[in-house]
């Protein structure tokens, strides 16, 4: 018994106060707010919620406070203020009062080369999406259009009996076109307490990758028929599989992530575009840049330490292995559009589109790409990376690149698509019919006889199919 008594005498004497908390870090997001205390040495912490007012408490043992908690910017996050306190003698109690219901997390993480120790606290905001403006229920409704217009086109072109049978309804004009938006999610690298890399003069490549990011969103925006979605819009970290977890939540057509990487040496320069290798990277710099941005969340720590989705891995490479292929070889092609645009307005670090292991590009059904636009490690590079207008001409002939494949490939439903099969016609000899076309419209609208149209498709009746092409007889 005496020696229950003298156990905790003598544990507390040396270790009182172990661990210092620094700093504090808050990052705002949409969704969550995280809050990261730099400490001295390794602390446990306690965490637990209390109403009236709504509050988080954490206790950390053995801590003391080393920083000013009220210097700490709260906009934008549920927490609306900080309080501290000591505990138990050496214990140290902070306070975060709260505007809303949170769910709390949190986890330590070990030293790293840019941070010591860490506590993290997350406190999701429940039923938040991560994106700023989620879609609407009206865009929603117009999707559901888009899979019974493909529908339709699945069937399409036979002339079975049942076909003949729909004549009354197929004559009627169907529903209008839809004419969406392709979705074009727009991924700032890094984010939050991960800066990515830094170059010699202090870049730091999650701000100048938000700079290029916000011009290319502008860009998408401003052009008819494309609609930008923001995967990270602030300063904020977002884990890899999180990142395509909300392209795909926004129906994106196609997924982008912007990223300034480094070399372990200054004299590696110019763009590359990289879309995702099953099986290996194509060369030794892919390998290398692969392993560096997934490390990403080793210092996000989302995944690497709150991994929920580890169970559905066998599901997820299943699912990837049926739809890859169609999807890498759209994302080969828009890259080979995109890198022959920034070939124009910087040098290329590779002349073909690289393929590597990343991890933000494991999307099976989302053609995406990964662009570095510079290596951010070159002291030329990192100058010109800040530089407003270099920012804007990368933006520029990226998003030239995604135009140019997407106006000749535009997805079902697009409002490309029905330019493409209404306005123009370019090969003259063909056209798609479209949801609300009648046979005696599209012979009118390409200036040919109803009968002439009728012979050269070997139509006997009235039907037609949407989704089904039509050769248009030159008159
Ligand atoms: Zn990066």
């Amino acid at each position: 018994m005496l020696f229950a008594v003298l156990f905790p005498l003598l544990l507390l004497a040396p270790f009182a106060q172990s661990a210092q908390v620094d700093n504090v870090r808050l990052w705002a997001a949409p969704d969550h707010a995280r809050l990261v205390f730099d400490l001295s040495g390794h602390a446990e912490a306690d965490i637990f919620l209390l109403d009236n007012p709504r509050r988080l408490v954490i206790d950390l043992d053995d801590s003391g406070l080393n920083t000013e908690l009220s210097s700490l910017k709260l906009d934008g996050s549920a927490i609306t203020a900080v309080r501290s306190g000591v505990r138990d003698g050496n214990g140290l109690r902070v306070v975060l009062e709260l505007s809303r219901e949170v769910e709390p997390r949190h986890f330590t993480l070990p030293p790293n080369d840019q941070y010591g120790h860490r506590l993290v606290v997350d406190m999701e905001y429940p039923g938040e999406s991560a994106v700023q403006n989620p879609i609407d229920p009206i865009e929603a409704m117009i999707r559901e259009q888009e899979i019974v217009a493909s529908r339709g086109s699945a069937e399409g072109g036979e002339s079975t009996p049942r076909a003949q049978a729909d004549t009354a309804i197929a004559s009627q004009p169907a529903a209008p076109h839809p004419r969406r938006d392709i979705i074009i999610a727009i991924d700032p690298g890094h984010g939050g307490e991960d800066p990515g890399a830094i170059g010699p003069g202090g870049t730091r490549e999650k701000d100048v990758v938000m700079e290029i990011s916000r011009r290319l969103q502008r860009l998408v925006d401003d052009a008819e028929g494309f609609r930008a979605v923001m995967i990270r819009d602030g300063d904020y970290y977002i884990g890899l599989r999180q990142r395509t977890r909300i392209a795909r939540e926004q129906k994106a057509d196609f997924f982008i992530s912007i990223h300034a990487d480094a070399f372990n040496s200054p004299r590696p320069n110019g763009s590359s575009v990289y879309a995702l290798s099953q099986r290996g990277a194509t060369s030794e710099t892919a390998q290398w840049l692969a392993a560096s941005e997934n490390q990403a969340d080793l210092i996000g720590g989302v995944d690497g330490n709150l991994s929920l989705n580890d169970k559905d891995e066998v599901l997820r490479g299943v699912l990837l292995d049926l739809t890859m292929t169609a999807t890498l070889n759209d994302s080969l092609a828009i890259g080979g559009q995109v890198l022959e645009r920034l070939g124009r307005v910087n040098r290329l670090h590779k002349s073909r589109v690289e393929q590597a292991g990343f991890m933000v590009l494991k999307s099976p059904d989302i053609p995406s790409l990964l662009i570095e636009t510079g290596f951010i490690s070159n002291p030329d590079e990192e100058r010109r990376l800040r530089d407003s207008s270099h920012q804007q001409r990368l933006a520029e002939s990226i998003f030239t690149g995604l135009r140019s494949h997407f106006q000749s490939n535009p997805p079902p439903a697009s409002l490309l698509a029905w330019q493409r099969d209404n306005h123009r016609n370019p090969s003259g000899n063909e056209y798609r019919i479209q949801p609300g076309d009648t046979l005696s419209q599209i012979a009118a609208r390409h200036g040919v006889p109803v009968g002439q149209l009728k012979q050269a498709n070997e139509l006997n009746g009235d039907v037609i199919r949407v989704g089904q092409v039509l050769r248009i007889p030159r008159s």
